[in-house]
């Protein structure tokens, strides 16, 4: 894939308008798929020596992305893939725009803070005056600056003491996303997971005394596992951590991974108290570009109140001749999905948001019903909680094929369904996954029950087992 390019290429074609060069060189002429370049090998790995035509090389990339999976049949992603045309047009005319250049682009700088002041309010956040957020590139970010914050607010208190502050953990479902995991690593706090099991599907503060002490920073609670799509319960995590401080005197807060639940509750299960209701709650993050619709690349984090973020963590930055703190990793980042979020807002409002979340909310539920009559299948959970849903292969099924093979043969048909082993203590058992999305209608659904039918029928019956070498997961949370 080394091709020599004739570096004299670039400047003998001259590109024109109308795809011809009237200098009687073939490789100028329309239609397609003729042009100067195409017929040879770009060097894969190294940049080209010399120019080429934009269109050219315009196809080439195209043409290469259309290798990759479909977006909107991938079901194992919680991201968006569907935006309407306002939201595109919006998209192109604001993509130059960078997010850090408060004082440039003062206006996108008070759309931001609108945005998370609205989501102070939809999280019930006490006195939404008082909170304080931002935005991020996605939940990783927002989880890293709401941990760091627990961090840095026990380092605070401990030093006041006089006391130690050498082991900090955090306690966390085994069940979390890969982002926690990374956050401990990066920031040298112990990771205490307590494991989910058959009857511990969730972290539901069974036990949590066993590891919480006084070197423990906060509980991170999950709004909709990522693994199966289940909620913790929030309220029950912290009656559990009101009884520690009744016992031990340590008052430890959560911290709530909401990055799918936190836009599907508010809309869903308005009566289920998760967010700001819940005393022990101190920050809430959230992928914009899950179920809050936006394009990838936009994330949101709140805290309760400006006391609950320490001071030393926040930088001044000059807007329109003031001053407006910043608290993030990145300095550079889009600033057009923050403008995409606000368009949403303004579209959708309260009634859009639930009428898109019920939508999906269908969806999930018909297909988790099908899927849940299958004799093949046992259903983990029915996606009432977040529209995602997993299940296993009922025992004693079969022994001839197992989800790996099904996710391969749904595939035939452009279907990306991950199957994948549950975390420490259940990894024996694989599950199978859908995230539902704005853009699965019921029509698609209904045809992927056809498909799902016909290659259970197909594997079962299979007279001999499918072989399972080389058989991994290659997907992740
Ligand atoms: C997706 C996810 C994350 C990471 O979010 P990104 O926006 O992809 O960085 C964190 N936590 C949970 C529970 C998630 O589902």
């Amino acid at each position: 894939m080394t091709v020599q390019h004739s570096s004299a290429r670039g400047s003998t074609h001259i590109d024109s308008p109308r795809g011809f060069s009237g200098t009687g060189d073939t490789n100028q002429l329309n239609p397609m798929f003729a042009r100067a370049g195409e017929a040879t090998d770009f060097p894969l790995n190294r940049l080209p020596e010399g120019e080429s035509l934009g269109e050219t090389a315009y196809q080439i990339v195209h043409d290469e992305a259309m290798l990759d999976g479909n977006a909107r049949l991938n079901l194992a992603t919680f991201v968006g893939t569907w935006m309407d045309p306002y939201a595109t047009r919006l998209y192109s005319e604001s993509a130059d725009k960078n997010m850090v250049d408060k004082d440039e682009y003062p206006q996108t700088a008070a759309i931001e803070t609108r945005c998370w002041n609205m989501l102070a309010s939809l999280w019930n956040a006490p006195d939404t005056d008082n909170a304080i957020g931002t935005s991020t590139i996605g939940s990783s970010e927002a989880c890293m600056l709401g941990g760091l914050a627990m961090k840095r607010r026990w380092q605070l208190a401990r030093r006041a003491e006089g006391r130690s502050t050498e082991k900090p953990n955090l306690i966390l479902s085994s069940a979390v996303q890969v982002c926690w995991e990374k956050f401990c690593n990066y920031w040298d706090v112990e990771a205490r997971y307590v494991p989910i099991t058959d009857e511990h599907k969730v972290l539901d503060g069974h036990e949590l005394e066993k590891y919480v002490d006084e070197n423990t920073i906060g509980v991170v609670a999950i709004m909709g596992v990522t693994y199966t799509g289940m909620y913790e319960p929030v309220a029950q995590i912290a009656a559990a951590l009101d009884k520690i401080q009744a016992d031990t005197g340590l008052d430890v807060k959560i911290h709530v991974d909401g990055a799918s639940g936190a836009m599907i509750a508010p809309f869903l299960q308005p009566e289920l108290e998760w967010d700001f209701r819940v005393d022990r709650v101190i920050s809430i993050s959230t992928s914009a570009h899950k179920y809050g619709l936006v394009y990838p690349g936009l994330g949101w984090v709140v805290w309760r109140s400006v006391d609950d973020l320490p001071k030393e963590l926040v930088f001044d930055v000059t807007y329109l001749g003031g001053h407006m703190p910043s608290f993030a990793l990145n300095f550079s980042r889009p600033g057009a999905q923050v403008l995409l979020q606000y368009y949403l807002f303004l579209r959708l409002g309260w009634d859009g948001y639930y009428k898109v979340q019920k939508a999906s909310q269908d969806v999930a539920v018909y297909l988790s019903g099908e899927i849940g009559k299958m004799p093949a299948f046992e259903l983990w959970n029915d996606g009432t909680d977040i529209p995602v849903f997993a299940w296993q292969l009922a025992k004693g099924h079969t022994d001839k094929w197992n989800l790996y093979h099904l996710s391969e043969r749904l595939r035939l048909k452009g279907w990306l369904i991950p199957a994948y082993p549950m975390p420490d203590d259940l990894t024996d058992l694989t599950v199978q996954r859908i995230v539902v999305r704005n853009g699965l209608s019921r029509n698609l659904a209904e045809s992927l029950i056809v498909d799902i039918t016909e290659a259970v029928d197909y594997l079962d019956r299979l007279e001999s087992p499918m072989p399972t070498e080389g058989l991994v997961s290659s997907f992740t949370h």
